[in-house]
């Protein structure tokens, strides 16, 4: 059915598109406008079908607004900033066989394998195939207002650091002293966009008690330390190494893996010996505040790597704890194992600390007997262990052998605890991430407090209020997502914008450092605008001063001043604002939801703080993740799919069609073949009528009407 091939059509129309210039959206005043936009892709892969699933959001949405007569404006630019393309590049030189496995199968041919040493070389490579594909897949897009994130475009550089010079003078950049997720081996805070895993996970102080043992301290470290009232012994990793160090001028006894953590912690830490867990276990440490002895126990669910790698047992209240004891008073023999009397932990009774109405005396003990959970390894045992804190955080008070502390709530505790600890000496503390971070690098992160790093103070109250305010007066897609930014806002934090590996553009006022990835997408809506004339009158980054920007975006500086301090002609800078003025607000904008907690949120931020009223975004769409036949797509799992592969398979009508059918909504969609092939063939069937109805009677092409 050759003959009713309708993907000949695909090319035709989209080369009548090309040649009637049909997407350049120009200054109409007697046309409303309407500004459209999708995410800057990132340059380190090509397009796959998460990508088109929200570009045929924005395109569907933007073809639809031109239908009604609006004069709509989709520009597309690029993102390279950061860790991603550099590392490949960074690996590369190093000669790594598994990046160059990874680069390989996904077609990379060996004669740009070569030039991929360079990080600007692998953005231009992916950038000429993102384009492609965008052209093929039918996206409406104004390419004459193209850009990319990095050295290779020297005009929008001049943008971010025009972007962070006006923050810094406004006092939304600011030097500070703060925890960030750090990697050790690429020696920088880890952004979202640098993670593989932990995507949206901060840092958390936990609070260390000092438990006095030898010559010094053993320290576990707790988000509850009001639970020290219900110590019954300490838990440590038999087979885990540990180490006996000095922490400014005291010796702690701490897991290998905190070393670094407290060196990163501002801590002057000296390692004074080594050992495995099994050497202490047996001994005992002595309870501050209770002043009682209890024993060092082993336990497996201890983790290392997780704050100090000493865990103070709580067996009444913990579940974990409840059930490691459990475990060494059913089977003694792990306590031979170590050299210990069988009958060793067997003098350890519960002790209940809490009270809380509708929980029994012990209810770590209660929940497990309930959930039948048999041992340490069940992971059910954590959904435990957060039932038991929801309950007694919003319910508990302090019992009778809490001393003076009896009665108080335990919402109220830790901080007069902490406070009173903190003035015998008795406590310090830790910083860890809520979660599992791995960086791009595959390195497991941890907490490092940065001393003089450049931060946004997206944790200023009266710029939540702003955003707040604002966000109130915006349209969400769908409704249900706009409680995620309420709660983003709400939780945001002053946020590092620097890193000091990878591209992008230097800080103008710190050069050591480069803006990081999330830190210059915020805004570049704006630069769209003007990014037509810029790339056409090939204007120079020297020509682009502050004063320029400031006139156009924000009304701070007058025209003659934009015009002598560029250098350009009047005409042109004019026209400049008429663009920006035309065509802002950015009144759509659509990505996956997971963005909601970092940037479209970051994006609402930094208008309200750099633009003027009137030029606020105005509708943000947050669509759910995108899983292939049900499953989630990977690309090491194997479950992806590039656009281009897409299109070869079902040609462009129907992949936009199965792309379109894949869901809508906050909840995940899932792209089926069958779809798209269903969609393939129904199209083929109206393009055989209608071929055969352009050459029937008057009469037969009513009836098709009908
Ligand atoms: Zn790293």
């Amino acid at each position: 059915m050759t003959e009713y091939d309708y993907t000949k059509v695909e090319k035709k129309w989209q080369e009548k598109w090309a040649k009637a210039k049909a997407f350049e959206a120009n200054v109409d005043p007697d046309k409303k406008k309407f500004t459209v936009s999708f995410p800057i892709a990132y340059l380190n892969g090509s397009i796959h079908v998460g990508h088109a699933y929200t570009l045929m959001k924005v395109d569907a949405y933007a073809r639809f607004r031109r239908m009604l007569g609006f004069n709509v404006m989709f520009a597309q630019g690029w993102h390279a900033t950061g860790q991603p393309i550099a590392g490949v590049a960074e690996r590369l030189k190093k000669g790594d066989e598994v990046q160059k496995r990874i680069l390989k199968q996904s077609g990379v041919p060996d004669s740009e394998m070569k030039k991929f040493t360079d990080p600007l070389h692998i953005s231009n490579y992916y950038k000429v195939l993102a384009k492609r594909d965008f052209t093929n897949f039918g996206i409406s897009v104004d390419w004459r207002r193209e850009f990319v994130t990095t050295p290779l475009c020297p005009p929008f550089n001049r943008f971010i650091e025009w972007q962070y010079e006006t923050l810094k003078k406004l006092g939304y950049v600011k030097k500070g002293t703060h925890p960030v997720v750090w990697c050790g081996s690429c020696q920088s805070p880890t952004g979202d966009h640098d993670r593989l895993e932990g995507l949206g996970i901060g840092p958390i102080e936990f609070t260390i008690i000092k438990f006095p043992f030898e010559d010094g301290y053993l320290v576990p470290a707790t988000l509850r330390p009001e639970t020290i009232f219900g110590v019954t012994n300490m838990w440590i990793h038999p087979d885990g190494n540990y180490a006996k160090i000095k922490v400014d001028d005291e010796i702690w006894y701490v897991s290998e893996p905190t070393i670094i953590k407290l060196q990163d912690q501002l801590h002057d830490v000296k390692v004074i010996s080594k050992f495995k867990g099994i050497e202490i276990i047996g001994k005992k440490c002595r309870a501050p505040i209770r002043n009682e002895d209890v024993k060092i126990l082993p336990a497996t669910f201890v983790a290392t790597d997780h704050t100090t790698g000493v865990v103070m047992s709580v067996p009444s209240h913990a579940p974990f704890d409840y059930v490691a004891l459990r475990d060494l008073k059913n089977n003694p023999e792990i306590l031979t194992k170590y050299g210990l009397p069988t009958d060793f932990a067997n003098d350890i009774e519960l002790i209940s600390m809490v009270s809380t109405e509708g929980l029994g005396d012990h209810p770590a003990k209660d929940i497990i007997e309930e959930m039948g959970i048999e041992n340490q390894d069940d992971e059910r045992t954590e959904e435990a262990t957060q039932t038991i804190y929801s309950k007694e955080f919003h319910g508990g008070a302090m019992r009778e052998n809490c001393g003076k502390y009896a009665g108080t709530k335990v919402s109220d505790i830790k901080d007069i605890l902490i406070k009173d600890m903190s003035k015998e000496g008795t406590t310090s503390s830790i910083w860890e991430p809520t979660g599992t971070v791995i960086c791009r690098c595959t390195t497991k992160n941890h907490v490092k407090i940065l001393k003089d790093q450049w931060f946004i103070t997206y944790g200023d109250q009266k710029w939540k209020k702003k955003a707040h305010d604002h966000l109130a007066k915006m349209t969400i897609y769908p409704p249900d997502a706009r409680q995620a930014f309420e709660y983003t806002i709400d939780w945001l934090n002053d946020k590092a914008c620097a890193r000091k590996s990878g591209l992008g553009t230097k800080l103008p006022w710190d050069p050591e450092w480069i803006v990081e990835t999330l830190s210059d997408s915020t805004v570049y809506m704006a630069y769209y605008t003007i990014a037509r004339i810029i790339n056409e009158k090939d204007i120079q980054p020297e020509q682009l001063p502050n004063e320029i920007f400031d006139y156009l975006f924000r009304n701070k500086a007058t025209l003659e001043e934009a015009v002598e301090k560029s250098g350009l002609d009047e005409v042109i800078v004019k026209e400049m604002k008429e663009e920006f003025e035309y065509f802002y607000p950015p009144d759509y904008r659509a990505s996956a939801k997971e963005l909601i907690f970092n940037h479209f949120t970051f994006y609402i931020f930094q208008h309200l703080a750099l633009f003027t009223k009137g030029h606020y975004p105005l509708e943000i769409e947050a669509n759910g993740m995108i899983m292939i036949e049900g499953d989630k797509m990977s690309k090491s799992g194997g479950n992806s799919l590039t656009l281009k592969d897409l299109i070869d398979r079902f040609g462009v009508d129907a992949s936009r069609f199965g792309e379109a059918y894949a869901g809508e909504g906050y909840a995940d969609a899932s792209f089926r073949f069958a779809d798209t092939e269903a969609a393939g063939k129904r199209l083929k069937q109206m393009f055989k009528e209608l071929t055969e109805m352009k050459f029937s009677t008057e009469e037969r092409r009513i009836a098709m009407d009908n």
